[in-house]
């Protein structure tokens, strides 16, 4: 089995690498690493924070499992913690079948105005804003009906999985993960007499489609880690993603006690 690690940038994380590496290797274990998505890994191990595994994601693509190490606080992709190594490494050499959970995705298909068309994916979500600090004016439509004109600082699509990071921060719901489903999300709308928003999030289910026509000339688009300035945007067409992202779960810890640990009790 063909195992690739990605890092978080700090002493204590290539620590714990060199710490997992040398278990493995000490056991004469029949799993290798290699060092790129051109080595087809079967798991990739993601040693940092939430962050750290949607790098490692948008490095590897949907085909091998992940599994996450947390080198800070306990994440809602990382599992494990850097002292229960030993029990990880355990449950990899008794070759224990761990329960994949598969996390819907968000897909997006952005069309600028000389009509080409590029495809992109978020495991946490794709956020819209304008290139400057003025109003970022977008019509939204819902399986292409007209929903309203929307007016403020910007729209974020979420998926399930992150649902619980910028999404939350805006008053998105958290949104259980086996829920195939995308969330639109208002980032400070204007909503006075003369302009008005729903002003609440929308939960679509997979089948709906949620359209932004942008009326800006240059705008700002995120998609998980990555962002860029995206000049004479037309339209960004947001559905869930057809592949799921796979982890592979060898303990329990349920998507709920995440929540509990993130943002009510702050421990494990
Ligand atoms: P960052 O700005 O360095 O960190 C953002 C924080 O979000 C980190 O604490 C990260 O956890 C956490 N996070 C990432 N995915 C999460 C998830 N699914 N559920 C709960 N928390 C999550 O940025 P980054 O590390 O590159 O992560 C990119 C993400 O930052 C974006 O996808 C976006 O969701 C989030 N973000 C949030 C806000 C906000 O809340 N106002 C603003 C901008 C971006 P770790 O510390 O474990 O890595």
């Amino acid at each position: 089995m063909k195992i690739a690690t990605v890092l978080r940038n700090d002493d204590y994380t290539r620590e714990v690498e060199l710490r997992l590496k040398d278990k493995l290797k000490e056991a004469g274990s029949m799993y290798t690493f290699v060092t790129g998505p051109d080595e087809h890994p079967d798991m990739v191990l993601s040693i940092g924070g939430d962050g750290t595994l949607l790098e490692a994601v948008h490095q590897y693509g949907m085909q091998p499992t992940y599994v996450g190490i947390h080198t800070g606080h306990l994440g809602f992709y990382a599992d494990w913690r850097p002292d229960e190594l030993d029990d990880f490494v355990t449950m990899l050499l008794e070759q224990k079948e761990p329960f994949i959970a598969e996390y819907p995705t968000v897909q997006c298909q952005i069309t600028t105005g000389d009509g080409q068309v590029y495809h992109k994916w978020a495991l946490n979500e794709l956020v819209v804003r304008n290139a400057s600090l003025s109003t970022l004016v977008a019509c939204v439509n819902i399986n292409g009906d007209e929903l309203e004109t929307f007016r403020g600082d910007g729209l974020i699509v979420s998926s399930p999985s992150g649902s619980t990071a910028y999404n939350k921060a805006v008053d998105g719901a958290i949104v259980h993960p086996s829920i195939e489903a995308i969330q639109l999300s208002e980032i400070a709308s204007i909503n006075n007499q003369a302009y008005r928003t729903i002003n609440s999030s929308l939960v679509l289910p997979k089948h709906h489609t949620v359209e932004l026509i942008v009326m800006n000339p240059e705008i700002m688009i995120g998609l998980d880690r990555e962002q860029g300035v995206w000049k004479n945007v037309r339209s960004i067409i947001c559905r869930v993603g057809q592949e799921k992202v796979k982890f592979a779960r060898y303990k329990k810890l349920t998507f709920w006690s995440r929540v509990r640990n993130s943002f009510i009790t702050g421990s494990r």
